[in-house]
């Protein structure tokens, strides 16, 4: 996958911020190194790129070699595992994980395969606009699965490989499909709809597929969230959102333990036009903290 070079804003990188600042700041900031990724991002990787592979033939009217997309699975997995440590869940096994990514394939592969097929994995480098209609400097960088047509409206597939069924509010609610339908936008001037593709490793594999779709409005609100994002930043607020789905994952424990919130910038970020000895430290580690500058 080529990498951009341009500051860019991604999906992953506004929902990152929004889920932890902290984490953000580690990875993005600092860079530091990750030390471990977790099994599920492996597996989804494996799986995309097994379902690139299957999409690609019927792009070309070809008719799927299963062969090929097992063997894509597994390219995938090995290479990723070699890459970095993995970190399995309790009770969790590489095979048993793999067996179970083959199995959502091959039952994805029996189901009705996708019509129309016009773009996998497709990149966008677009713009973002707040909901007064102004631009925003930094772009968003946006990666689709698959779209097709249905009707002269292009629908825009996400897969996600996931331990439970989604609900839909999960679908009408994230700001992924918004990134999507964004990109799509700037691109060909026509509102997209959106399906969430979930292969559900449940003990019996299941297929869930949940459609949603996003108004001229919601793009205008994922610029105004990226631009407080930006706000946030540049004033350097960040800090912990510490919780069981947020942690449990998460590569950088060890340096989130180590942390201390930097008061001086704190500080600077309250209000920098006062003398320094007129700001209530306690207001400042407050603000920091509490994120309420912006
Ligand atoms: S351990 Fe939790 S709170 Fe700390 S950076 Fe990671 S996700 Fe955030």
């Amino acid at each position: 996958m080529k990498r951009e070079s341009r500051p860019h804003w991604s999906y992953s990188a506004i929902n990152q911020f929004l889920r932890c600042p902290l984490q953000y700041y580690f990875q993005r900031i600092l860079k530091l190194p990750q030390p471990s990724i977790s099994s599920g991002l492996v597996l989804g990787s494996a799986v995309h790129g097994a379902l690139a592979v299957y999409h690609r033939y019927l792009m070309e009217g070809q008719d799927p070699v299963e062969q090929q997309v097992r063997q894509e699975f597994l390219e995938t997995w090995v290479s990723k595992t070699e890459e970095q440590t993995v970190e399995y869940k309790a009770n969790e096994s590489p095979k048993e994980l793999m067996d179970q990514g083959l199995a959502l394939l091959q039952l994805y592969m029996k189901q009705p395969p996708p019509q129309n097929v016009v773009a996998i994995e497709q990149r966008f480098l677009v713009p973002l606009h707040n909901s007064d209609g102004e631009y925003l400097e930094t772009p968003l960088l946006a990666f689709t699965d698959l779209i097709t047509e249905e009707s002269d409206t292009l629908k825009v597939t996400e897969f996600k490989t996931a331990g439970r069924a989604y609900g839909d509010f999960e679908v009408e609610t994230s700001l992924q499909a918004t990134c999507y339908v964004n990109a799509v936008v700037e691109m060909t001037g026509t509102l997209p709809t959106v399906e969430y593709t979930v292969l559900v490793k449940t003990k019996t594999p299941k297929i869930q597929r949940l459609k949603t779709a996003r108004t001229e409005e919601d793009l205008g609100r994922l610029g105004d969230v990226v631009q407080k994002i930006e706000r946030a930043i540049a004033n350097d607020v960040f800090f912990p959102i510490e919780t069981p789905l947020n942690c449990s994952t998460c590569p950088y424990r060890q340096p989130c333990r180590e942390w201390k919130p930097d008061v001086v910038s704190a500080i600077d970020a309250v209000d920098a036009t006062k003398p320094m000895d007129a700001v209530n430290p306690a207001k400042a580690a407050y603000t920091l903290n509490g994120a309420k500058s912006c």
